[in-house]
């Protein structure tokens, strides 16, 4: 099952924006889905995430939206692609969730800095296929891997 759709992407000057729709009854990160991404990459929960109650990712994994998991990925991605640069990124509210709720899924703006629009696009792809696959209980290749893609596919020009 696809839980994230991507429904539009706008650049802009060094950050773009994801606008992700995801399923209404899947909007929030489950405590096994949390154990199983920071089972596959752990240094996600080590990240900053700025907000009133806690200050590393790890510390609010759980219940928080996907959205908001899919930009701790992009971060988590492309900063491991780029070893000396940090990327920060925001999630918001693309919609109200009543407007949404009704055709079953929420609607919100990720916004992540990048460097290439084609490895951010990439990343976002991988982000998904992170998400989606520890979901339906697949099992995924190794994150190193998509790193190693990735990194090859910017010095590809
Ligand atoms: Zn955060």
């Amino acid at each position: 099952m696809n839980i994230i759709k991507v429904k539009h992407i706008h650049f802009k000057k060094g950050s773009v924006d994801f606008e992700l729709a995801c399923d209404f009854d899947n909007r929030k990160v489950s405590p096994k889905l949390a154990k199983l991404i920071l089972d596959y990459v752990p240094s996600i929960g080590e990240q900053i995430c700025v907000n009133d109650k806690s200050e590393y990712f790890k510390d609010e994994i759980v219940g928080t939206e996907l959205a908001h998991l899919v930009e701790h990925l992009l971060i988590e991605i492309q900063g491991s692609v780029y070893k000396n640069h940090v990327f920060k990124g925001h999630t918001s509210w693309a919609d109200e969730i009543a407007n949404t709720k009704a055709h079953g899924y929420t609607l919100m703006t990720t916004n992540v800095d990048y460097l290439e629009s084609k490895i951010v696009v990439h990343a976002l792809k991988e982000a998904i296929y992170i998400v989606t696959s520890i979901y339906n209980g697949k099992s995924l290749r190794p994150f190193s891997d998509i790193i190693n893609d990735l990194q090859d596919l910017s010095k590809f020009n």
